[in-house]
């Protein structure tokens, strides 16, 4: 039965019972971490093979070169052919770099600021413009919910956020177009398979709409950050559309940056990153980045081949994965849907891969709930944490990140999650806050 549909006396009895849940649950002395997507330290081990792969005499590349020493920028032969096929483009059209795909965000990023991209008129930084002064200061349309870090790295380096809602196909693209005709506007964010944190797949309606959009900017970025390209929970990855093509195909070959890394497939913090886009953005990201390194580490990148092979071999080793994690996600749904369903205070999402559910609660209830599981030893990501500047305008929108606590945490950090909704969800029904 709907919450909203009961009696004030029944109401309070619900209160009643659900005080004595969370009293008895907080008294076990809880202590969990449901607030950022890590692997688990079992899928970091499904890559252990990597470390005995280049051992001393066995450091040399494809054509003999020693890949101890400096050099190469755009990152090895083999790994650039390797990820080329990983990201769907040509060896040419990709830098493999560091163990961070973000390092690659911030820098193309910062780089567009102080220097400009190609096609542009300049550096984004615009003299004696801040972000939020209104006027003047470069902009960058980010799908809310989103990703917190892609928020961070804008209000960092002075870009101001407009946000569009994230539907369950991509960005609400009337609202995409409508701003990206302001010349002020020069990018939009994008995780377009398993998105953080909805889970949502970009269709080809919305991919196509990207590509062809008329932009004020000349020099307009679509930031495809495809950190979850593989990473289903057991059905296979999702097609996404190949967004390159289609900015190819619409006249636009240079509008698109994509972001990729093994981050989740080898190790969060020993992985490899890439960044795959036009020639011509290869070239100018290859320019900027001889600017701040010799070369990246090699030896990883070497590893990683070596360790996968070939495409398969990644598919594969995700499989392994799904293995892991599906259980998981499984549990928060059950939770989830044993507690809230049909209640009218809750919806989430059912992600067919990615790290994260993402859970809406009724308006200005989520900065309660968060404090309320934190009480009982349930820490969740921040209210706020998926919008630009840390602020959901409902105050509704929770973060989960199942994969790092065993099954077993995460049935009962669901359970203090769940009982906080219904507590503040109920309060909040009878007029108070708590
Ligand atoms: N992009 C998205 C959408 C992510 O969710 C994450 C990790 N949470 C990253 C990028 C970080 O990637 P990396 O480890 O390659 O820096």
């Amino acid at each position: 039965m709907k919450l909203a549909d009961m009696q004030k006396s029944d109401l309070e009895a619900v209160e009643k019972q659900l005080l004595g849940e969370f009293e008895a649950l907080k008294g076990e002395g809880l202590s969990l971490d449901m607030t950022r997507g890590k692997p688990a330290p079992d899928q970091l081990t499904l890559a252990d093979g990597m470390l005995s792969l280049v051992g001393p005499g066995e450091t040399a590349g494809e054509d003999g070169t020693d890949y101890r020493n400096y050099g190469i920028v755009e990152g090895i032969p083999e790994a650039r052919r390797l990820f080329a096929e990983y990201m769907g483009v040509t060896p040419a059209q990709i830098i493999v770099g560091g163990n961070g795909s973000l390092t690659m965000m911030y820098d193309t990023l910062a780089g567009a600021v102080l220097f400009g991209m190609p096609g542009g008129k300049g550096p984004w930084k615009r003299a004696g413009a801040a972000a939020g002064s209104g006027e003047g200061a470069s902009k960058v349309i980010c799908p809310v919910p989103g990703y917190d870090r892609h928020f961070a790295i804008c209000e960092r380096l002075g870009l101001e956020m407009v946000t569009v809602p994230m539907l369950d196909d991509g960005p609400d693209m009337d609202a995409v177009e409508a701003l990206a005709a302001d010349p002020d506007v020069k990018a939009i964010w994008c995780v377009p398979k398993y998105s953080n944190p909805t889970g949502a797949v970009y269709s080809q309606a919305v991919s196509e709409r990207l590509a062809k959009m008329t932009t004020g900017a000349p020099d307009f970025r679509i930031l495809w950050d495809n950190a979850y390209a593989v990473h289903h929970l057991g059905g296979g990855p999702a097609e996404i559309p190949d967004i390159l093509s289609l900015c190819e195909k619409a006249g636009n070959p240079d509008r698109v940056l994509m972001f990729g890394s093994t981050s989740k497939i080898t190790y969060a913090g020993s992985g490899v990153a890439m960044m795959a886009a036009s020639e011509t953005n290869i070239a100018d990201a290859a320019k900027k980045l001889s600017f701040a390194t010799i070369g990246p580490d090699k030896l990883n990148q070497l590893r990683h081949v070596r360790f996968f092979q070939s495409m398969d071999g990644i598919l594969a080793h995700m499989e392994k994965h799904a293995d892991i994690v599906k259980p998981k996600f499984d549990a928060v749904e059950e939770a989830l849907s044993r507690r809230l369903a049909d209640k009218g205070i809750a919806d989430w999402t059912a992600p067919q891969g990615g790290y994260f559910v993402s859970l809406d609660v009724m308006d200005d209830c989520a900065s309660e709930i968060i404090r309320l599981a934190g009480e009982a030893g349930v820490k969740c990501t921040p209210a706020g944490s998926t919008f630009p500047y840390k602020k959901d305008p409902a105050d509704r929108n929770i973060r989960i990140a199942p994969t790092l606590p065993s099954v077993a945490e995460i049935e009962k950090a669901m359970e203090v999650l769940c009982v906080a909704v219904e507590l503040t969800c109920a309060r909040r029904l009878l007029g108070r806050n708590r």
